[in-house]
């Protein structure tokens, strides 16, 4: 500050700077959490908790913190938010009680009550209730990211890895769980007291306790003892299930073992099933959590749903290694220990599931929708920054749950997979039971390889976006005399190249693989010369990741012949690729469900066609204008019918029959699922549930069928369920055809307590916009884009994008379009970047359609000027992010 100041005026500001500092801000800064890593050391936890009988009743608790501090010249910050004041009963450091401030939900103990060197401070209180998930009868912690201190004080980072002594003091009758194996239980009065062993170095947001009335399996694997805790009271499905729950972890367990060359580091092993668990699993070294449903199957499960719980199972387990004995240091590394997991979990899980195409199920699982948020202008880098871990919800998206596994695959591809274990072992050995960051690991691996892996990183997981490559090919007499590739970067400012090997593929019909690797601008392929081929894939082998642009030639052939291709993987890469050629504006939404209908006749493959299927729904309804839609229904209803007929599965009749239940427009077929909503007409081979009649219901009644009253009427009378009739009366003013109470529906939004069940609002919002309803969007858009910012003060951290989707879905129009720009340009310059970003990223396929679409189906010379003048005006043909 270069302001010449005085006397009391400096004065007043030295005081407010010196207030600044020792009021640490709401959550966990980065600066704090820095601070307090370098200032101390040795952290130890010694916790009591006692659980009453009734959940009204708080939980207590006494904490015992024990830690060395090098310097005691200033206040120490410890974390605390209950979600309620007074929870705080006494503080005594060193053994002398002491008067600490509490301070945006933290402790601050007084310098002069500290000393250097080893310190104690023992705390009692109430535990908060939030990260308790406390039922009539059981509770469970989840303190990830950073909930710990909403229970009790602590230092809630994850790189102050503590070792943890835990004693519960439960009802009698209940079990207790903790990280540690149990050492001692007593029982008399009513209660049970059980110690746990002090825990290995273990981070806040992976210690963990339960307690409850749960069953107890054990089973003996390979020398090992394993215990399950769970609620089922089905004990058929309990004997069904157990078996293959114990073989799975013990073969997972075995698997890593044997990869890291590192034994299991945290000894003993239990794990929960909690009913109704809002994660798939939870990573707690020696009490893994679960969703029950996840793991006990039915007896009809699919092989879709074993193969999901062996991968959850392989998940977790692989955290052990991966996550819990080396953790990252800041939150901003959390995709890490993900992308590690699902790596090791598919390496292990998949050779048990010889039936299944993996590679397939890898593009269609992970390519699609990672470049739905890749190819806007608000995508982001995998690794973003963090500065508070308040803040840790927004950094989960599909940029880390989807193109971070496609990048650890090119890694391993570019390192080769021998050296990439054999680093892996180093990483593992060289920081078990500490913290490492992303950096530390490219430094172990670049010495293991020629690849240059720090600037590979930097394009690929520091940077955003991916690369824009561009096939050169010339064909003489059905073969190919010359091919190159080139990429570019899509922010030309910016001028980066990423380093990828994959596999192109040549072929028509039948396909020939060639490996690439595009480490520079331009890279020729002369293996390619003299191969018979009517057409290049550059992601052929599913492997490449970035913008494809064909060649004329390839393009017009795929366009053409796709179904014919003989094999199952590269016809979904051609659907990948020609999906982005329809966004880009390369091939018109008309040819292309042309091609996606002929297919659909065709395709045996089940994940081919769900894919498709998810093609044709976006093509219809986002980039095809009303009429063009009327003129195509009876044609696209009826091969879904036919595919629907014909399907052999189960899972296979779902995925047509939802497409037709979203697709239906003509009269003939919507009286047909009218009467299958009335139970009058069946489909065979699909027994369909609840929820699919009340979505069924929700369907007719968007479309206005002649009896929509009065099916909404009905199926809320006849939804059994409590919660799905309470959801469903939830969203019924959203359904109706009288716009004043969509309105009124509409408007009781505004007050967050009518937004609290976010999924209840989501559902609603996506009828209230649903393209047969969207005819005004200056209706609800302005709103629903300034009330962002108080949803993201006040929902959970999915909700703001999941709401501008939501809201977004259902719009194709330039009017929309523009209220949108507008409001974008109109924000102040403090508005959150990464709402600006959800924003850009939700609005993606709303900007491409209302450029692509052509919604008045009139002559051009009578079209209306003004809609289009007054949209700025963008590139034609060229790509890249715009916005
Ligand atoms: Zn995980």
């Amino acid at each position: 500050m270069m302001l010449l100041m005085r006397g009391a005026a400096l004065a007043s500001m030295l005081a407010l700077t010196v207030q600044v500092r020792l009021d640490p801000e709401l959550g966990i800064s980065e600066t704090l959490a820095h601070e307090r890593s370098a200032r101390l050391s040795n952290v130890r936890y010694d916790l009591a908790f006692t659980i009453p009988e009734a959940r009204t009743q708080p939980v207590t608790g006494r904490a015992l913190i024990r830690f060395t501090l090098s310097a005691a010249s200033e206040p120490l910050v410890l974390d605390y938010q209950p979600d309620k004041s007074g929870f705080l009963r006494s503080v005594e450091a060193n053994a002398r009680e002491v008067a600490v401030r509490q301070v945006n939900g933290h402790i601050v103990i007084p310098a002069d009550a500290l000393r250097a060197g080893e310190n104690s401070v023992t705390l009692d209180f109430n535990a908060g209730d939030v990260p308790l998930n406390r039922s009539d009868d059981f509770l469970y912690t989840i303190f990830v990211p950073a909930r710990a201190h909403q229970a009790f004080p602590c230092f809630d980072q994850p790189d102050l890895k503590t070792r943890w002594s835990v004693a519960l003091d439960v009802p009698e009758g209940w079990q207790a769980l903790g990280n540690g194996a149990e050492l001692s239980r007593e029982t008399g009065g009513g209660r049970t007291r059980v110690r746990f062993a002090g825990t290995q170095p273990v981070s806040t947001y992976l210690f963990a306790f339960a307690a409850g009335k749960f069953s107890v399996e054990q089973a003996e694997r390979g020398g090992r003892t394993f215990r399950m805790f769970h609620r089922e009271t089905d004990a058929a499905k309990v004997a069904r299930n157990r078996d293959a729950i114990f073989d799975l972890h013990a073969g997972a367990l075995a698997w890593l073992e044997e990869y890291t060359g590192i034994p299991y580091p945290f000894g003993k092993f239990d794990f929960l099933l909690v009913p109704a668990f809002q994660f798939g699993g939870m990573e707690h070294p020696g009490a893994i959590f679960y969703n029950a449903n996840g793991l006990m199957l039915d007896e009809s499960a699919t092989q879709d749903q074993m193969l999901a719980r062996a991968s959850v199972i392989a998940h977790e387990t692989a955290h052990m290694w991966f996550g819990d004995l080396v953790t990252m240091q800041w939150f901003s590394d959390v995709w890490l220990k993900e992308v590690f997991a699902n790596h090791m979990a598919a390496k292990i899980v998949n050779p048990a599931f010889p039936a299944i195409n993996h590679e397939l199920r890898y593009l269609v699982e992970y390519y699609p929708a990672a470049y739905a948020v890749d190819r806007t202008a608000g995508t982001n880098e995998i690794r973003q920054p963090l500065k508070n871990l308040s803040d840790a919800g927004t950094l989960y998206g599909g940029i880390i749950y989807q193109k971070a596994p496609i990048v650890m695959r090119q890694l391993e591809t570019l390192v080769g997979s021998e050296a990439f274990r054999d680093g892996l072992r180093e990483y593992l050995r060289k920081y078990s039971f500490g913290n490492a960051t992303w950096p530390d690991l490219i430094a172990i691996l670049d010495s293991r390889t020629p690849e240059d892996l720090a600037a590979w990183s930097h394009a690929w997981v520091e940077e955003r976006g991916r690369p824009i490559i561009t096939t050169e090919v010339s064909f003489s007499n059905g073969k190919i005399s010359r091919l190159a590739f080139t990429q570019r970067d899509p922010y030309p400012d910016r001028g980066l190249t990423w380093n990828q090997r994959f596999k192109v593929a040549l072929g028509g019909p039948k396909t020939t693989l060639v490996p690439v690797q595009l480490k520079t601008r331009r890279v020729e392929v002369p293996e390619a010369r003299g191969l018979p081929a009517r057409f290049v894939l550059p992601n052929g082998g599913g492997i490449a990741y970035g913008e494809f642009h064909l060649d004329s030639t390839s393009l017009a052939w795929l366009l053409a012949n796709l179904p014919s291709l003989d094999d199952e993987l590269t016809r979904a890469s051609a659907w990948v690729t020609l999906w982005d050629a329809v966004l880009d504006g390369a091939v018109k939404p008309g040819p292309f469900l042309d091609l996606a209908i002929e297919a659909l006749k065709v395709e045996k493959n089940e994940l081919n066609t769900a894919r498709v299927v998810s093609y044709v729904r976006d093509a219809y309804w986002r980039y095809s204008a009303p009429a063009t839609r009327t003129a195509l229904a009876p044609r696209l209803e009826a091969v879904l019918r036919t595919g629907l007929d014909a399907a052999s599965s189960q899972s296979l009749k779902s995925v047509w029959f939802s497409a037709l239940r979203d697709i239906a427009q003509t009269p003939a077929t919507l009286e047909w699922l009218t009467r299958v909503w009335k139970q009058d007409d069946k489909i065979p081979g699909l027994t369909l549930a609840e929820t699919d009649y009340i979505r069924l219901a929700e369907e007719l009644a968007v479309r206005d069928v002649p009896e929509a009253t009065a099916i909404v009427e009905q199926q809320y009378e006849r939804t059994k369920n409590p919660d799905r009739k309470a959801q469903f009366g939830f969203v019924r003013p959203a359904l109706s055809g009288d716009p004043k109470r969509r309105d009124v529906w509409f408007e009781s939004l505004m007050d967050a307590a009518n937004r609290r069940r976010e999924p209840w609002v989501l559902e609603g919002l996506r009828y209230l916009h649903h393209p047969l309803r969207a005819a005004n969007p200056s209706k609800y858009l302005l709103t629903s884009l300034l009330l962002l910012r108080e949803i993201q003060r006040t929902g959970d951290i999915f909700f703001p994008k999941r709401w501008m989707d939501a809201t977004l879905s259902g719009y194709q129009s330039p009017e929309a379009a523009t209220i949108v720009r507008q409001f974008l340009a109109s924000v102040p310059v403090d508005y959150p970047e990464r709402l600006r970003r959800i924003i850009l990223s939700s609005a993606d396929d709303l900007f491409r359609a209302s450029r692509i679409v052509q919604i008045r189906e009139v002559p051009r010379s009578r079209r209306p000027r003004a809609s289009t003048a007054s949209e700025p005006r963008e590139r034609s043909g060229a790509s890249g992010p715009r916005e």
